[in-house]
């Protein structure tokens, strides 16, 4: 058994609580490779923002549990090297599918969790979320639950079908569960391609794809009935055009991704909502970068060479998310 506060990580409890008085959202960034890691922790370090670097089951099986698990406390020791004198990081597990894979990162020294039983039938959900909550409070490490459904597809978490969050339902399943958090489906969705072409429309001037906005109404039904409880988003990158316009002109396909619009996610952090995922943006920067560069240079066969501004983009990316949309800059 090793604990967070040992690795010098803290759990999301006053991040949270912060972060809903102050009408702003933590960022929560996925991670699986070193490029990725050092780009977020170099922009939470100088924008002086608290951060959530997260492990979803892709990263689990590509990069290995524990390997990660080290990366996250050299992370720590890292930001301190940048001179954050105090990092607030919490290493959270995405998409934990078993009490068994919850439990082996609480006893690994992960600060907070997620159980994904948003699949099941309800009773069996809480049943699940309950069993990890009790578990894991044990060691004051924090737990995120779902209600509700997300269409997508993003590191073997898919779903054809979304269905929204029940607002009736949100009170009884945080209590009974003793959830910290609660990820809620009111429009957001994994992957980069968020919404089929007929669910958009089209913006006239650009002839882009327009998503259709976040249910707001259900949002806000939610933060009704709990007030001042933790919301989290998953699936929230905006899919930045001029990352996907690179990918294309330089030999990609990626034909109609299409995100969450910034404002709207702006809009919701200023809410209950003070998780918000982003995932897939991240994997865009980097990608664009490492075909620009290769077909700039198609001799160069260094992976720093490309790796490296890679990570450069990436680390603006963080920046622009944490001023520009969630709003958690000198927070830490
Ligand atoms: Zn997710």
């Amino acid at each position: 058994m090793i604990h967070f506060k040992d690795l010098g990580l803290v759990n999301t409890r006053e991040m949270f609580a912060k972060a809903i008085k102050g009408g702003y959202a933590i960022p929560a960034f996925n991670f699986n490779n070193l490029e990725q890691l050092q780009a977020i922790i170099q922009a939470a370090a100088e924008t002086k923002s608290p951060v959530i670097i997260q492990v979803s089951k892709g990263a689990r099986n590509y990069a290995n549990q524990t390997l990660l698990r080290y990366m996250a406390e050299g992370a720590v020791e890292y930001a301190k090297e940048l001179g954050w004198e105090k990092p607030q990081i919490a290493l959270h597990l995405d998409h934990g599918d078993s009490f068994e894979v919850c439990k082996s990162c609480v006893d690994m020294g992960f600060s907070s969790v997620m159980i994904d039983g948003s699949a099941l039938p309800y009773e069996e959900n809480i049943a699940l979320s309950k069993q990890v909550a009790d578990y894991a409070h044990k060691y004051d490490v924090t737990v995120e639950a779902e209600l509700g459904v997300l269409a997508g597809v993003e590191d073997e978490v898919s779903s054809e079908e979304s269905h929204y969050t029940r607002p009736e339902e949100v009170v009884d399943f945080s209590k009974r569960t003793g959830c910290d958090s609660l990820a809620i489906s009111v429009g957001t969705s994994h992957g980069a391609y968020k919404f089929k072409p007929e669910q958009c429309t089209i913006d006239p001037e650009t002839g882009r794809l327009v998503p259709p906005p976040l249910a707001f109404d259900i949002l806000h039904e939610i933060e009704k009935r709990l007030p001042g409880f933790p919301i989290v988003l998953h699936g929230s990158s905006s899919v930045p055009q001029e990352y996907v316009d690179i990918i294309n002109t330089h030999g990609g396909k990626l034909p109609n991704a299409v995100g969450i619009p910034e404002e709207q996610l702006r809009r919701a952090a200023k809410s209950s909502v003070c998780k918000i995922n982003i995932d897939s943006d991240s994997r865009l920067a980097l990608t664009a970068t490492v075909r620009r560069v290769l077909a700039e240079k198609p001799g160069e066969f260094d992976p720093r060479k490309y790796l490296g501004p890679a990570r450069d983009e990436m680390k603006k990316l963080y920046i622009h998310k944490i001023v520009n949309v969630l709003g958690s800059d000198g927070k830490a």
